[in-house]
């Protein structure tokens, strides 16, 4: 049997009705950046969060350091964050010129552990970049009470949590910004790459507006910018999915179940770990390896079963070729909790329009290899 990592086909099937109307409406429309379908999206994905603004930009990754230059934060300044996690995260504070700070992340969930923030705070210290890490968020009420002490900005970067919640906590509503990415592998996903800033404060929107226009607002005048726009094109796809984004996150909250359920009393495993009370969107659900020399092995097991695993992220920050160029970097407390999580995980297959079959034969393989 086959089990694919990702469903983007099956999910094109299951709303292609609806996707194929959008795209439609903005090819007759004539309006293909910065038109109708645009604003539309970014008012719905506004009142998805319950915020004020959404802005949609190029990519995830601008997202991030476009919120960070709204925010004032560039050269000099400093980002607390983590190493467990895409890329971006620290190659967006270096796009702004700062620096970014690492601490080790919680041994349960992943994200940032909030008592190792405090430590790492100098004078240039601006922000801290929480990551909702594989879906589930990170302790926003403990980081919240630790920027208002020290007067620094939170930026959430949201990419892989769209939809999750905290136990009291909504996503933005502890924080200055939320950055998220809408390229297709994420749970809200575009056929390309396209992101966004939600926020209420009404400033970081409209800085951004401008920015992400060549610095313009009005015809023919500019200030300092770019271009990094959302097309109508992707606002049309994601207006048709944004729909369907909380039945569908339940519907990988219901295979996450399934194969916990599945995996119970596994030996040679971890399974996900999640917070009491909070909404994981399982963007991922990553299993760990007890021993970090079993993890290539059982990748390769699965592989070779006809399991697309895969890790995520098997070279944390620090540990990459990247990091040389980043120069602008500060590692502040051991990562020894990133660098296991680095060293055993295994992303299994996880999407909405998964079957039973293929949870069933993926959780029966993985207790075939446990018992071996
Ligand atoms: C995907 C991702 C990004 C970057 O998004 P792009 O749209 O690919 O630029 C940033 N941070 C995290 C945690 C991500 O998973």
């Amino acid at each position: 049997m086959q089990v694919p990592f990702y469903g983007h086909v099956r999910q094109y099937h299951s709303l292609k009705a609806e996707i194929d109307a959008n795209l439609q409406e903005v090819l007759e429309s004539g309006q293909y950046v910065m038109g109708a379908m645009l604003k539309r999206f970014e008012q719905e994905l506004a009142a998805y969060h319950g915020m004020k603004y959404a802005v949609g930009v190029g990519n995830g990754t601008d997202a991030l350091w476009l919120a960070f230059m709204a925010l004032g934060i560039g050269d000099g300044d400093e980002c607390i964050t983590t190493v467990n996690t895409f890329f971006a995260t620290a190659e967006a504070i270096w796009i702004a010129g700062a620096t970014a700070v690492f601490v080790d992340s919680d041994p349960r969930t992943n994200c940032i552990d909030p008592a190792l923030i405090e430590a790492a705070i100098t004078p240039r210290t601006k922000a801290i970049v929480p990551v909702h890490l594989y879906g589930q968020c990170a302790d926003m009420k403990a980081i919240r009470r630790i920027a208002d002490r020290h007067n620094l900005a939170v930026i959430e970067d949201n990419a892989q949590a769209i939809g999750a919640r905290g136990d009291t906590f909504k996503i933005g509503e502890l924080s200055d910004a939320v950055c998220t990415s809408f390229i297709i592998q994420k749970n809200l996903g575009t056929f390309g790459d396209g992101g966004a800033v939600v926020t209420d404060n009404e400033k970081v929107d409209r800085v951004i507006r401008k920015l992400r226009n060549h610095g313009s607002d009005r015809r023919s005048c500019h200030s300092f910018g770019f271009n990094s726009r959302l097309d109508d094109l992707h606002a049309g796809v994601l207006s048709a999915k944004l729909k369907k984004i909380d039945e569908w996150n339940d519907l990988r909250r219901h295979w996450a179940a399934r194969y916990t359920a599945g995996l119970a009393g596994v030996q040679r495993l971890a399974l996900p770990y999640e917070t009491p009370g909070y909404h994981h969107v399982f963007h991922l659900y990553v299993i760990e390896t007890r021993e970090p020399a079993q993890r290539d092995r059982l990748l390769e097991f699965l592989n070779r079963h006809g399991i697309d695993a895969k890790c995520h992220y098997p070279i944390a920050i620090h540990q990459q070729e990247g990091y040389s160029w980043g120069k602008a970097a500060r590692v502040a407390t051991p990562l020894a909790n990133s660098e296991r999580n680095a060293g055993c995980c295994i992303s299994l297959p996880m999407f909405p329009e998964l079957t039973e079959q293929e949870v069933d034969y993926t959780v029966a393989k993985l207790r075939e290899w446990d018992r071996a």
